[in-house]
């Protein structure tokens, strides 16, 4: 078993101030691979004063040496990117082509990303070019809290540790406790390309201690926080009493409109992409709203799917999904597959219980439920596992009013040949996000929601821009 209790404070990795550890568990094996400890308030209070400390160098740092030093994490984020893959697979249970490909893949598009908008980024400027005396500048916002779940562990840490180090902030990092092993990583490549002491630190914890230290600390300026609509909740209860920046990526219920009209793989695209990552995504299209004249065809087509989408061990090669992340997100799951049974959705693929010949190992049978009306608990809850909703619809109207009547509003899809059609229904959709016919929304492109989703944006220039304050200056 890996012994990773250390934190990594001021430059150096630090022992934490009282023995208080957890164990991180394989989500396929259900046994313990690494100890790590739980930060208090005295870890988190000296790991805010260096990042305290360091902000008055560092928020005047050159463009030139931060893109130095930049690129060269980029580098060595490259030259680690097989351990990278490894340890995400080995704490969250993404199989490992796809903790491969796409995790750790999506980090380093970030990264990518952030370089080159910080190379163009003009953080000085004239308000206009009538007004050249009045100037506009963009500084840091000061001493970030960043905070991170488990479920795409580098593609988060990534849009918030990057654009933090681009824009001069200095940060404190607490990764997930189910899943800190790959965030490990990134701080010896940090510490490797020497960022100035104190920049960043890592301290491990879980929410109602750490996290709360952090959240409510008053030298912590802002916090950039991705994970449940709960703890956003409560995190924006704490940075209101002295008036925190926050950036909150939270939940999501998407919606993913098939139109008659759509391209003949829609179906099975759409429930492939709410299965990817065992449907542990918040953009997940986990609401497939069908147009009633394709709408038997379609539930066919996902039955067929779905009972044939291979479950499997994610340190084996192949394109099958892994187990969920925990004990108890598969107990929150089989209760909610349970929930749609009871309110009368028809179950056409899984149900209850492990896929056949798994014994050990947080495996869900992908399911697929039809005749969902958007009023069950199915259709309104982030399930978060591999869990697809079908619901009809009869025309457009209905459509808009069905993927617009929830809670949420992180990513909504659009599948239909009629361009017309797509532009006027995204533009209907309350959602920071839509996706037309599986175009994707790039590393570019700002990712974040509207309502309970979220509140600012991640990734390419708006996500540099959240770090930053913005001063205006007359006379200079
Ligand atoms: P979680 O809210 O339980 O935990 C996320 C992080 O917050 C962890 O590091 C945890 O220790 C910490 N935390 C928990 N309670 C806290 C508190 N009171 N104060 C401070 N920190 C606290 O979420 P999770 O189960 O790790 O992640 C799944 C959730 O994340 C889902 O709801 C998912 O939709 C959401 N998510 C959102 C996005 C997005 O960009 N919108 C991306 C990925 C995941």
């Amino acid at each position: 078993m890996l012994d990773k209790k250390n934190f990594y404070i001021n430059g150096e990795w630090v022992k934490p101030s009282s023995q208080n550890h957890i164990e991180v568990i394989n989500p396929a094996t259900e046994k313990p691979c690494t100890v790590i400890s739980l930060g208090n308030k005295k870890d988190v209070d000296y790991a805010v004063l260096a990042a305290k400390q360091a902000f008055k160098t560092w928020a005047f740092a050159s463009k030139e040496e931060k893109l130095d030093l930049l690129e060269n994490l980029y580098t060595l984020y490259k030259k680690r990117w097989n351990e990278f893959a490894d340890a995400i697979t080995l704490e969250m249970g993404a199989p490992k082509e796809f903790a491969s490909k796409l995790q750790v893949g999506a980090g380093a598009a970030h990264i990518k990303t952030f370089i080159r908008h910080l190379k163009e980024f003009k953080f000085d400027k004239p308000v206009s070019d009538q007004l050249q005396n009045q100037k506009i500048i963009y500084e840091p916002k000061g001493v970030c809290a960043l905070i991170t779940p488990w479920n795409w562990p580098m593609n988060q840490v990534c849009l918030k540790v990057i654009p933090a180090l681009a824009s001069g902030c200095t940060m404190i990092l607490k990764p997930s406790e189910i899943a800190p092993l790959s965030s490990m990583i990134l701080a010896d490549i940090i510490h490797e390309v020497k960022f100035p002491k104190g920049v960043f630190n890592l301290v491990n914890g879980d929410g109602s201690i750490t996290g709360e230290a952090l959240t409510s600390h008053p030298d912590v300026d802002m916090i950039s926080f991705t994970g449940s609509t709960r703890a956003g909740a409560l995190i924006s209860q704490n940075a209101a009493k002295d008036f925190k920046r926050i950036s909150l990526e939270l939940g999501g219920k998407g919606a993913n409109i098939i139109f008659k009209d759509a391209k003949s793989d829609a179906i099975e695209k759409g429930a492939s992409r709410c299965f990817k990552n065992s449907g542990q995504s918040c953009n997940a299209p986990t609401r497939m709203l069908v147009e009633k004249s394709i709408y038997s065809e379609a539930i066919e087509r996902v039955k067929k799917y779905t009972s044939e989408l291979k479950v499997g061990d994610p340190s084996k090669d192949g394109n099958h999904i892994g187990p969920v992340v925990s004990n108890q997100q598969f107990e929150k799951i089989q209760k909610l597959i349970q929930k749609g049974i009871e309110e009368g959705a028809k179950l056409v693929a899984g149900g209850i219980g492990k896929p056949e010949g798994f014994n050990k190992g947080y495996y869900v049978k992908p399911t697929a439920f039809a005749d969902v009306n958007n009023n069950m608990e199915i259709a309104r809850t982030e399930i978060f596992g591999p869990v697809l909703s079908i619901i009809p619809f009869e025309t457009e109207e209905e459509a808009i009013e069905i993927a617009n009547d929830t809670n949420y509003g992180l990513a909504n899809y659009i599948q239909t040949q009629d361009k017309e059609k797509a532009s006027r229904v995204a533009r209907k959709l309350r959602s920071g996000m839509v996706d037309i016919n599986g175009a994707g929304i790039s590393a570019d492109s700002p990712f974040g929601g509207y309502k309970h989703s979220g509140i600012g944006r991640e990734a390419g220039k708006e996500g540099l821009i959240e770090f930053l304050e913005v001063k205006a200056v007359g006379g200079l």
